[in-house]
């Protein structure tokens, strides 16, 4: 069978598995385990707490020195609600395209990775290939904290570490990074028509979501500025908001969502720290005031690192001369490259198989010239470790 075909059947079965972010994702995992023990290549899963997720690490070649980390997540976003003219878990290909949830974001480039192990092994390789392939990326960068658990502590680490997100197979550099936070306003219920006696959670929240608005203005206007990125800025946003059972009751809950998307040289801490004292001086003071239940409770949804890597360094040299494309860039997602870059020191950047335009959305697809662009790539970089 031809490389593309290999990889093009390696998509179908890994398409196949239904791995969700919120499901199981050892189906897939087990089966990657399996394939690499048929080349006879010993693989690390790292399991969640629940046993149901894992991740999973493996070294093609010697293990007495670092090589080059390929790394991406098995899990993949839902499909609820969206209109798909396909089964978005049986690979089905039109007009040159290969459509399944996954297959751009990011089991297309890991089926060309897969593909390219018969390779990998019948070469002799003077620098090792690591495989990083992760669980619950698409939550937040979750799951792969526990494998940075098990890379701290191991005598060799990679030396670098290309992630296979959709970039059209081009060079990036650099993201933002993100926190996002969940707030529970707790207020005092009554009847509305003694609304000054009770607590209103709804107003308590609308006031400080427009605290946050004004960070975000602030921002927007001083900076820093990093002119490579399409929004230039640190954003802050509030995405979900509920609270309120009734007009004629004083709602005593409201809850809201809000994010950080921040530069890589921005510490996004001091934000946070402002928006939590604003709550506690200027709001719960007065909430408090009138009731001593009441209160403003933060909890975190996700936390992870931007991503920078020097474009003037050997390994970007390395990688573009490998790509023949002399470009890069910096792009709006997160990855779990800033983890690897800030925990473990492992120069990191990010280039895969088609576009982040479909990730996410209805009839997600990978084009075949995609497919055979990563293919080529991942055939030049084992040339390149055996020289
Ligand atoms: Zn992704």
């Amino acid at each position: 069978m031809k490389n593309e075909d290999v990889s093009m059947e390696l998509l179908r079965v890994l398409v196949g598995f239904d791995t969700t972010s919120y499901k199981s994702n050892l189906g897939l995992i087990e089966f990657i385990q399996s394939y690499l023990t048929k080349y006879g290549i010993k693989s690390t899963l790292v399991h969640d707490e629940s046993g149901k997720k894992a991740n999973l690490y493996a070294t093609i070649g010697r293990t007495d020195i670092g090589g080059v980390m390929l790394s991406g997540h098995t899990d993949v976003v839902p499909v609820k609600g969206q209109n798909w003219d396909t089964d978005p878990f049986c690979l089905t290909e039109v007009d040159d395209k290969l459509y399944g949830r996954g297959s751009a974001d990011m089991k297309g480039f890991i089926a060309l990775v897969l593909s390219r192990v018969p390779a990998m092994i019948s070469t002799e390789l003077n620098k090792p290939i690591h495989l990083a392939f992760s669980y619950d990326e698409e939550i937040g960068c979750v799951g792969v904290k526990r494998l940075l658990d098990l890379m701290e502590h191991q005598p060799v680490k990679p030396h670098c570490c290309i992630i296979g997100e959709p970039t059209s197979m081009e060079v990036v550099i650099g993201h933002k990074g993100k926190c996002s936070r969940r707030v529970q306003v707790r207020g005092h219920a009554c009847h509305s028509g003694q609304a000054p006696f009770g607590v209103n959670a709804v107003d308590y929240a609308a006031e400080l979501i427009v605290y946050i608005r004004q960070l975000a203005r602030e921002k927007a206007k001083n900076g820093p500025f990093d002119k490579d990125y399409e929004v230039p800025y640190t954003t802050l946003h509030t995405g979900t908001v509920n609270g309120g059972t009734a007009l004629n009751i004083v709602p005593n809950l409201c809850q809201f969502d809000f994010e950080i998307r921040h530069l890589y040289e921005e510490d996004p801490q001091y934000l946070l720290d402002k928006i939590k004292s604003y709550a506690r001086d200027n709001l719960q003071v007065e909430m408090n005031s009138i009731s001593a239940e009441t209160g403003i409770d933060f909890e975190t949804l996700a936390t992870y690192p931007g991503l920078l890597t020097d474009p003037s360094s050997e390994f970007v040299f390395y990688i573009k001369q490998l790509l023949d494309n002399d470009a890069h860039s910096k792009v709006i997602f997160g990855t779990e490259g800033g983890l690897f870059q800030q925990r473990l020191g492992i120069p990191t950047l990010v280039c895969g198989p088609g576009s982040i335009d479909q990730a996410h959305k209805p009839n997600e697809y990978l084009s075949l010239e995609q497919l055979k662009k990563g293919g080529q790539f991942l055939d030049s970089l084992i040339t390149s470790l055996t020289d």
